[in-house]
């Protein structure tokens, strides 16, 4: 009712309507910010949104309307946004969904809403307080303890996300007087995390030993050495070499910190991560991963790792010290992400049985899909513009998939990305294998 009078009023102009700030500086900040977008849809990289009207899932509804209706409302909504004449088409009115991290189908599983409904009912709504005031409830003690037994660690810490948890690590841990080596590929919070840090920076080429190695006599130099990497990189859907990385780590007296946004909850036999998969648990000193992605998919962030560092975090870390406590129902939904896989491993099995598939049928269809075993699976294509008009012409079948280009990947290494669920089915994964052989026969990426 609220929202509705107040979406009335808006769009009579009435008293909620936006006001454009007067005066020489004002409209000198609004000529230079429209300059400043003019260039991003010019240089071809403007990321629209796709408005979606359900739940996260395999199957999407987009907002807007139903079959038939696809081609105004996508246009709408920026489906099409380089091609007016794609108004005159029309959509399936489900779309497939193959582009979200919801990689073990929790984010909308009965039990997983349900205790979000419950820690709501008891909780509230938020604690409007920072934790070390006024934000702390017994689910924030007891998932942080989850975390940490999941992890086989001695203790763990919540942020608002895990952007914020790479962005409070590392000045938190690191003076001037040690150093940190981040692989080059590295997720933007931890390279932002480790601007935010006075250590001595090196930078590694992606997963390059050898490169790590002399970088890692260079700086023997240093107090404490710490090396950073994302334990499966989101744009190739490659896992780092952590077996290696620990041997050299062990080597030249280094800490191991990885980023496991792209593997908790499902890489390794029983979900671990990366660490389980390649057998080093008791080898990496740091974890940090989200909530946001296969465990449940709320929101929210976190490191896990040695009592003192944690106990040090809570001291010193400013996104944690200076941001709001995660809400009840946001809490609600991770832990009992975490209790189902505690209690089987059915889920991430599942998923790897459909990452297989995929990508088996996929090779044999004759594309190219980099990285081994993991659900991202990116296709290969290339040139910007194939990949381009075949994620829209996938969209077109029904089947929503992204397309990646230059500069989010290397120039000449333009892809689609498919991200593979453990609820898609069988026939979901045939389905989206067929439309890629249509399409890329139409385009010329097949024979
Ligand atoms: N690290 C990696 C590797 C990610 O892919 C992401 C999210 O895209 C993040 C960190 C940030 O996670 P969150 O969404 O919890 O802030």
């Amino acid at each position: 009712m609220w929202r509705g009078a107040a979406v009335r009023v808006l769009r009579a102009g009435g008293a909620g309507s936006p006001r454009a700030a007067s005066g020489e500086a004002a409209a000198q900040l609004r000529r230079r910010l429209e300059s400043e977008l003019e260039d991003i849809r010019g240089a071809g990289t403007w990321k629209s949104e796709r408005v979606i009207a359900s739940r996260q899932g395999p199957h999407l509804r987009l907002a807007g309307g139903g079959a038939g209706a696809y081609g105004a409302a996508g246009r709408a909504l920026g489906l099409f946004p380089r091609c007016d004449a794609r108004a005159s088409l029309s959509l399936p009115a489900g779309i497939l969904n193959f582009c979200a991290n919801n990689y073990l189908g929790l984010s909308s599983h009965p039990e997983v809403i349900r205790a979000a409904v419950e820690a709501l009912e008891k909780f509230g709504a938020g604690l409007s307080s920072v934790r070390f005031i006024c934000g702390t409830q017994s689910i924030h003690k007891d998932l942080e303890e989850k975390i940490a037994h999941f992890h086989q660690r001695e203790d763990a810490i919540l942020y608002a996300s895990c952007f914020d948890a790479n962005a409070g690590i590392f000045e938190a841990l690191l003076t001037p007087e040690d150093a940190v080596l981040s692989d080059e590929l590295n997720h933007a919070s931890i390279i932002d995390g480790i601007r935010l840090c006075k250590a001595n920076k090196y930078r590694y080429k992606h997963m390059d030993m050898q490169d790590l190695e002399a970088k890692l006599q260079d700086a023997q130099k240093h107090r404490l050495r710490l090396v950073a990497t994302d334990g499966a990189f989101s744009m190739d859907g490659d896992i780092a070499p952590l077996r290696e990385i620990c041997q050299l780590a062990q080597k030249y007296d280094a800490l191991v910190f990885v980023d496991e946004c792209h593997a908790t909850g499902f890489l390794g036999p029983n979900g671990r991560g990366t660490d389980e998969l390649l057998g080093v648990m008791d080898k990496v000193t740091i974890i940090n991963s989200t909530l946001g992605k296969a465990l449940g998919g709320a929101a929210g962030g976190y490191t896990t790792g040695p009592k003192p560092l944690i106990d040090l975090l809570r001291q010193r870390s400013r996104p944690y010290l200076f941001s709001n406590s995660l809400p009840p129902a946001v809490v609600g939904c991770a832990s009992k992400a975490l209790d189902l896989l505690l209690e089987s491993n059915a889920i991430a099995q599942s998923m790897a049985a459909k990452t297989q598939r995929f990508r088996s049928k996929m090779t044999a269809a004759g594309f190219t899909i980099s990285g081994k075993d993991h659900p991202i699976c990116p296709v290969m294509l290339g040139d910007a513009r194939l990949a381009a008009v075949m994620a829209e012409d996938m969209l077109n079948r029904g089947i929503y998939v992204i397309g990646f280009s230059y500069p989010v990947v290397p120039k000449g290494k333009a892809r689609i990305r498919v991200q593979i669920s453990a609820v898609h089915s069988d026939e979901d994964i045939d389905r989206c294998v067929e439309a890629f052989t249509e399409v890329g026969r139409k385009h010329g990426a097949l024979p």
